[in-house]
């Protein structure tokens, strides 16, 4: 056992890798689907709500929001651009 893929190492735990801080500096949204179908980076959002429920007073309930590229909509396309 000569070849062990594990490294011991002397006097403690190794440096944890350090992960890049999140900013609070916000950019400037662009639909990179409207460049590459139209060749311009649209900058405009919609609200849509989606997995809506029905309840037996046909009352809609429920359901996330999400926001689309409208543009991307106007041609037919749902390009969700948040979670
Ligand atoms: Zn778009």
């Amino acid at each position: 056992m000569g070849s062990s893929p594990f490294k011991v190492i002397e006097g403690g735990a190794a440096a944890k890798p350090k992960r890049p801080r999140k900013t609070k500096e916000s950019v400037l949204w662009e639909c990179r689907f409207c460049e590459v179908d139209i060749g311009v980076r649209t900058r405009q959002l919609i609200k849509v709500r989606t997995h809506a429920r029905q309840d037996g007073k046909l009352k809609i309930t429920g359901g996330d929001d999400i926001w689309v590229c409208a543009f991307c909509m106007t041609r037919g396309k749902m390009t969700p651009v948040t979670a």
